[in-house]
């Protein structure tokens, strides 16, 4: 249970009846074995938890722009929702700017962090007044030319890593000694740099840190926003004047994949830094949040048809169509990335019943293909569904075309006036044409019509 006395039943209730109508309105059967679904309920209910727990933290009047880093669940209908929500947006790459622009998140409510902008997008940023996170010295440089030629809005600011450790994930630990984002601050001479860059451009106004993701504990994510403001605090002091006003606290709220309990939860989290960061909140900076996975995870379900059962060395396997396409991560790092399963009948009802130790395979091609592997739950038998729960942030919406399976539709589902479930596509499936239009197939010609070597 978590502070509020919610036990995750409401949200667990949601997706049963969500699996059943979506068997029972043919989203899901023998020739559309696998779907994704979004609880719209769920992700507004999080995204009022987030506003609320700032709210409940901040000096009243403070600017707080919550930003959801878009990689975690790159599809415009879901940033439309958020936006409506009051999220805006925080993006890494071209790509996820356009989803941003194509849902309509103002560039004033639209940060932009990525190791590795290249000058043209550096200039459409600050052409358009996108806040922008310089993560490096020469970056700031190219920054600095910008600046030279052309007036901008856009807030401007550097990123630092604290390196305060990592978490127990190593590849979503932002903030160990090493890491490639961010200046480094315990370099030796990087804080002294970093108080000279914000000296020399009076136009720099805000630090930014994300020091972790899943698998980071707390205290260690409320470190380093501490070390973020001390540093803040510093800079201002011997400037004279508040020239950084604005601290972008990053993401990384980690997911409770265990059970339908959010623990912790964002109440926690924004009270924890409150208590140890009281200065942050006093009303004198503005605040930028970057949650990604948290806003999303738990609102997302991939549901796959068991297409087959069968034994082997005395285990059930059963063969569904979702694995590494879907649950990259889970399948080729399963002890980061668990994933609960849930069984369904053909019907799309719970499965109960007595619990197997079984395999629940995936379609693709190489052994590894295991979403779960000795799972006990009731045994899957041939025609029914399983569900990889908590999936809507880094999976099925980040598809990886192993074996050209194709990418499954996304409906998103919400109560109708009448209390059914009502569903709305956010993606629909890709086609077979797709596959081969995106895997060459306008350029059959093109290798053979090189010149063999050698035959003139
Ligand atoms: C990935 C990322 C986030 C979001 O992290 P989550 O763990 O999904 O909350 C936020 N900020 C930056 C800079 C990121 O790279």
């Amino acid at each position: 249970m978590d502070e509020y006395g919610n036990t995750g039943e409401g949200r667990a209730a949601r997706r049963d009846e969500a699996v059943r109508a979506a068997v029972e309105q043919g989203l899901l059967g023998p020739d559309s074995p696998i779907v994704g679904l979004l609880d719209v309920t769920g992700i507004r209910e999080s995204a009022a938890e987030l506003r609320a727990a700032f709210d409940e933290v901040t000096a009243p009047g403070t600017p707080v722009l919550h930003a959801f880093a878009v990689k975690a669940t790159p599809l415009v209908p879901v940033l439309r929702l958020l936006r409506e929500e009051g999220i805006g947006a925080e993006v890494a790459s071209p790509g996820e700017l356009a989803l941003a622009r194509a849902a309509g998140i103002p560039p004033a409510r639209t940060v932009l962090d990525s190791p590795a902008k290249t000058p043209a997008e550096l200039r459409e940023a600050l052409a358009l007044g996108i806040a922008v996170n310089a993560d490096n010295p020469q970056e700031l440089h190219r920054i600095d030319g910008l600046v030279r030629s052309a007036v901008s809005r856009s807030p401007l600011g550097i990123r630092v890593n604290p390196q305060v450790g990592g978490g127990s994930i190593g590849a979503t630990s932002t903030a160990t000694a090493t890491s490639k984002f961010g200046v480094a601050l315990r370099d030796e001479g990087a804080r002294e740099w970093v108080a000279r860059a914000f000296d020399e451009r009076p136009w720099l106004s805000r630090l930014h840190a994300h020091t972790g993701s899943q698998g980071m504990p707390l205290d260690l994510m409320v470190r380093g926003v501490e070390e973020t403001y001390a540093l803040a605090e510093e800079i201002n002091r011997h400037i004279g004047r508040p020239q950084i006003d604005t601290i972008d606290i990053g993401g990384g709220l980690p997911v409770n994949f265990t059970s339908d309990v959010t623990t912790p939860t964002y109440a926690q989290y924004a009270r924890a830094l409150r208590a140890a960061v009281p200065g942050l909140f006093d009303g004198r900076y503005g605040l930028v949040t970057e949650f990604g996975r948290s806003l999303l995870a738990e609102h997302g379900t991939i549901v796959a048809r068991v297409e087959y059962t069968k034994s082997a060395g005395g285990r059930p396997v059963a063969v569904t169509h979702a694995g590494v396409q879907v649950a990259t991560r889970t399948v080729y790092a399963p002890g980061s990335w668990p994933l609960r399963v849930a069984a369904y009948d053909g019907k799309g009802r719970p499965k109960n019943g007595p619990v197997v130790v079984q395999d629940v395979a995936g379609p693709a091609c190489f052994a590894g293909d295991l979403l779960a592997e000795g799972r006990a739950l009731p045994l899957l038998d041939q025609g029914d569904y399983a569900a990889a729960l908590d999936t809507g942030a880094y999976y099925f919406a980040h598809h990886y075309a192993y074996n050209s399976l194709a990418r499954p539709g996304v409906h998103g589902f919400a109560p109708d006036p009448a209390g059914r479930v009502a569903f709305a596509t956010v993606r629909a499936p890709q086609t077979i044409a797709e596959i081969v239009a995106e895997s060459g197939g306008a350029y059959a010609d093109a290798l053979t019509t090189l010149r063999a070597p050698g035959n003139r």
